[in-house]
């Protein structure tokens, strides 16, 4: 379908038909064929001599001959505003963070603006890793969908946390030596590589006790 809103807009289409020598006998014909493929002509009326349409044309025709005026002082601009306000919202969070210094989220990431330096070579490590720095995985919560107990470390007779697993357990002590050597679970998700920590937790398989 095409629409045409001027005859010049019908001559440069008419052009493009070689054996077409007059306006009329085309738009009579209304249907062509052109290379296998069909067209119809349709008029529909131009937007010229309407009143609004035509101030539009004309001051979009004059804009870039104005001058351009000068910036008032207290200009700011856009990229500016959106930096400074990604800044402002970033340090509210940050001071809203910075007073939950007992949530286990935040003793591994007490600063907002740094990103967790562990990269996951997949999209499965990476949700592993998500799992271990928010400390909610299957073994340590499903308890709370099947109404049961809370799990239970009974080598170390405490209960069983992904802290607990990191950075406790007695029964993966030597792992813990042989792959990042520390007690703390910030230093464990901001210095150990993720490689390593994928080897204890791949070789903690060994041992039947998983996260
Ligand atoms: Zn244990």
């Amino acid at each position: 379908m095409v629409i045409v809103y001027e005859h010049v807009a019908v001559s440069t289409l008419l052009a493009m038909i070689s054996d077409q020598q007059n306006l009329e006998p085309a738009l009579s014909m209304n249907t062509r064929v052109i290379l296998n493929t069909i067209i119809n002509f349709m008029w529909a009326p131009s937007h010229m001599g309407i009143q609004g349409n035509d101030a539009a044309d004309k001051a979009a025709k004059d804009a870039p001959k104005m001058a351009v005026p000068p910036l008032p002082e207290q200009f700011v601009f856009f990229t500016d505003l959106r930096r400074k306000t990604l800044f402002y919202s970033l340090k509210l969070w940050q001071d809203r963070w910075s007073t939950c210094k007992e949530n286990k989220l935040y003793k591994i990431h007490p600063e907002l603006s740094k990103p967790f330096p562990l990269l996951a070579a997949s999209r499965k490590d990476e949700s592993v890793l998500a799992r271990l720095h928010t400390g909610h995985t299957y073994t340590t919560h499903v308890h709370l969908l099947k109404r049961e107990k809370a799990p239970w470390c009974h080598a170390c007779d405490n209960s069983f946390s992904v802290s607990h697993f990191l950075t406790e357990c007695a029964d993966l002590y030597d792992l813990r030596v042989k792959y990042f050597d520390t007690s703390s679970l910030k230093h464990i998700f901001t210095k150990v590589s993720s490689a390593a920590l994928f080897g204890f937790l791949k070789e903690s398989l060994t041992r039947r006790v998983s996260i």
